[in-house]
């Protein structure tokens, strides 16, 4: 049998994410010896006592940390930092600190200055979930096949690197190492810009006339109900991604805009050959998307 990964690792946040960690370690017994939960809410400590998620699970996030070899923060993006800077003191010489927040450029920038010499800060954003939150929604298969993107600062020891890398691999993903202001212009592309339509979408349709919203609902076809789906996700975590992803978002969302006002001209004009190429591309990245098995 292989030596386990970690010794301790302690989970802040079991929520969608973080409970998703949790089974995972918990179907894959001896990579992790212990599990320390923290949460500040007694209801979802509860719930994680009752699905048996961890060996120690506590609302005293200085006494979670202590002993612990990894902390991975699995909190909202806003909050990632805060609780960082609370924990930063009892944490132990030499440990691994870890979040699964899907901004970084302003987490990093609010963390760093709180940074102990002694602790490797090394963050990862799986890209992975559902529209669904807290300890109930978690899965053991949910990162399978799906991207972890690593943004470690230049400095951070390889073997950090090294042992989240691992880490997340066993957690079924694939490893891609990133520049911070890269990955946050790559997910406002590909998961901030899609949600910001989806809500607003939503909203759009929930503004309609009376008798039309009703009529919405009723024969809600494939591609409206597929942008409810993604409306349903936490208004915490996604307010906390817009504003800390907010450059980047604008500037996809521009662009977007001058897309979409393109597709209304050729509309406009009976323009075929665009709108007939527009939707050509659609499909082509759809395939290429299932042929790199992330649809
Ligand atoms: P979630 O299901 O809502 O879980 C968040 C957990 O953090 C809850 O247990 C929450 O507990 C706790 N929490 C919130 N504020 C806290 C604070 N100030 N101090 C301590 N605990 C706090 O959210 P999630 O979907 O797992 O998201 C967690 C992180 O993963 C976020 O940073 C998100 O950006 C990132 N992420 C999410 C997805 C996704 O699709 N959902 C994908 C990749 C990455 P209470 O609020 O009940 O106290």
């Amino acid at each position: 049998m292989t030596a386990p990964l970690f010794n301790t690792l302690c989970v802040i946040g079991p929520g969608l994410i973080g409970s998703s960690v949790l089974r995972r370690l918990r179907a894959q017994p001896g990579l992790v010896s212990r599990l320390v939960v923290a949460d500040r809410d007694p209801a979802v400590l509860d719930r994680v006592r009752c699905l048996d998620l961890g060996d120690e699970i506590t609302d005293d996030l200085a006494k979670a940390v202590s002993g612990a070899d990894c902390i991975m923060l699995c909190v909202p993006v806003g909050a990632i930092a805060p609780v960082a800077r609370a924990i930063m003191p009892h944490l132990k010489s030499g440990a691994i600190l870890t979040d699964v927040g899907s901004t970084r450029r302003s987490v990093v920038d609010a963390l760093l200055p709180a940074l102990r010499d002694d602790i490797a800060y090394v963050p990862a954003h799986p890209m992975a979930g559902t529209e669904h939150s807290g300890p109930d929604a978690g899965l053991a298969n949910l990162f399978e096949d799906r991207w972890c993107l690593l943004t470690p600062d230049a400095n951070v020891p390889q073997d950090a690197i090294d042992r989240m890398s691992a880490f997340w691999r066993a957690m079924g993903a694939r490893i891609r190492i990133m520049d911070i202001d890269h990955h946050d212009t790559i997910c406002a592309m590909v998961s901030h810009l899609p949600h910001l339509i989806a809500f607003t979408i939503c909203g759009t349709a929930d503004t309609l006339a009376e008798d039309m919203r009703s009529e919405v609902l009723d024969f809600a076809a494939s591609g409206f109900r597929d942008f409810t789906r993604i409306a349903a996700s936490d208004p915490t975590m996604w307010r906390d991604i817009f504003l800390n992803n907010s450059d980047a978002l604008l500037s996809v969302l521009d662009r977007f805009s001058q897309d979409a006002a393109s597709m209304a001209k050729a509309i406009r004009e009976g323009d075929e050959k665009t709108i007939v190429e527009t939707i050509s591309r659609g499909r082509r990245i759809r395939r290429s998307l299932l042929e790199n098995r992330q649809a």
